[in-house]
């Protein structure tokens, strides 16, 4: 199994300039979507306070808190290669099973939270059943599975931890519709539908029903507007954001066989992107959005999963960019979903329908209840 990793087209940050300095005079303004009267028997919506400081919903990860169980991460297992039956017995696992051998072994580790597969030469591993771009493809050394210590902490221990938690009252989402204006996206195969418009739609879809889950919900655009990637990460700071989504369709130029829906979250520093597109993957660079390297992962799998359970989709995994100028300035837990391949003609004609696109936003509010 190999994975192509590509992306919609204009996602990219093309100079790979570093963010610049924010002024708040030329931001567009949010629309925050009111919740919906309810049906039936009404139901208490928290509103937020609006001059009322809040404390930090989600604690940002630091060395401090970086096992929640408990445990420190072991001081040797640092820019290391860490034995797979290693970690599984940090974490109080049965050692792992080979599965299949040959060329490139199957190794499985019964955890918790279901199981880990764990393939030599992979890029990505697998967990409960989804797909999880790795920094580096495992290795056998001395003829066992070894992870790199990178990935060991910040995706397979911070999905085995799991201790993301929503905010309970005075949450608020940042929906960001990708795209807009002069800036279409990318286009669907018929050549005429463009991404600008689906994900908006996505997003008109998606506020209401996270309204009624009790989300203050502010929209980067309500309508075909051109908006800056640097003004869609002010506006989330501007309204003190909890969390950040950002909604996208993917291209797969040339290749038109590619479908499934993808998940990104910013790279850890010291690890090499799933996807660069044109961005020099400086492996030490250090963003805001690091802070939340753990948070990031938790939120995209509890994304993703529910997506996929939504759609039916193919799973092309959670993933790790660098070059998403919308994601690495966050000062929060920040997620880019791209929502299918418009360039696949079984997929493009699934983006069209309003039923998918419904699914699509369901998908996401039941990620988020
Ligand atoms: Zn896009």
């Amino acid at each position: 199994m190999s994975l192509v990793f590509t992306g919609c087209q204009t996602a990219s940050d093309p100079g790979g300039a570093p963010v610049a300095a924010l002024t708040t005079t030329s931001l567009p303004e949010p629309m925050t979507i009111a919740p919906p009267a309810p049906l039936a028997a009404p139901l208490p919506i928290p509103q937020p306070a609006p001059n009322l400081v809040q404390p930090p919903a989600i604690a940002p990860f630091t060395p401090a808190n970086a096992s929640p169980v408990g445990r420190p991460w072991p001081a040797g297992w640092v820019n290391a290669w860490v034995p797979l039956e290693s970690w599984g017995k940090f974490n109080g696992l049965p050692k792992p099973v080979l599965l299949s051998g040959g060329k490139e072994p199957l190794y499985q580790l019964q955890s918790g939270n279901g199981l880990v597969l764990v393939k030599i030469g992979s890029p990505s591993v697998n967990m409960a059943g989804m797909q999880f771009g790795l920094g580096f493809a495992p290795r056998l050394i001395k003829g066992l599975p070894y992870v790199h210590s990178l990935d060991a902490q910040k995706t397979l221990q911070a999905l085995a931890d799991a201790f993301f938690r929503l905010p309970a009252t005075n949450r608020t989402v940042v929906i960001d519709a990708g795209h807009g204006g002069r800036d279409g996206g990318t286009l669907g195969t018929t050549g005429h539908e463009q991404e600008k418009h689906y994900t908006l739609d996505w997003a008109r879809r998606l506020a209401p029903l996270l309204a009624v889950r009790g989300w203050r919900v502010v929209l980067t655009r309500t309508n075909d507007i051109e908006i800056s990637l640097a003004d869609r990460v002010a506006v989330a700071d501007r309204v003190k954001a909890d969390l950040f989504l950002s909604l996208h369709f993917n291209s797969g130029i040339p290749n038109r066989d590619l479908m499934g829906l993808e998940t990104y979250c910013l790279t850890p520093t010291g690890m090499p992107s799933n996807i660069i597109r044109e961005y020099d993957d400086d492996v030490r660079e250090a963003h805001p959005n690091n802070a939340f390297d753990e948070q990031n992962i938790q939120l995209a799998s509890r994304l993703h999963g529910s997506l996929l359970r939504a759609t039916g989709a193919v799973d092309r995994g959670v993933r790790r960019a660098r070059f998403m100028t919308v994601l690495r300035g966050q000062n929060r837990p920040a997620v880019l979903i791209e929502g299918g391949y418009l360039s696949n003609v079984g997929e493009a004609r699934r983006i069209a329908m309003p039923e998918y696109r419904q699914a699509l936003a369901e998908g996401v509010a039941r990620a988020l209840e």
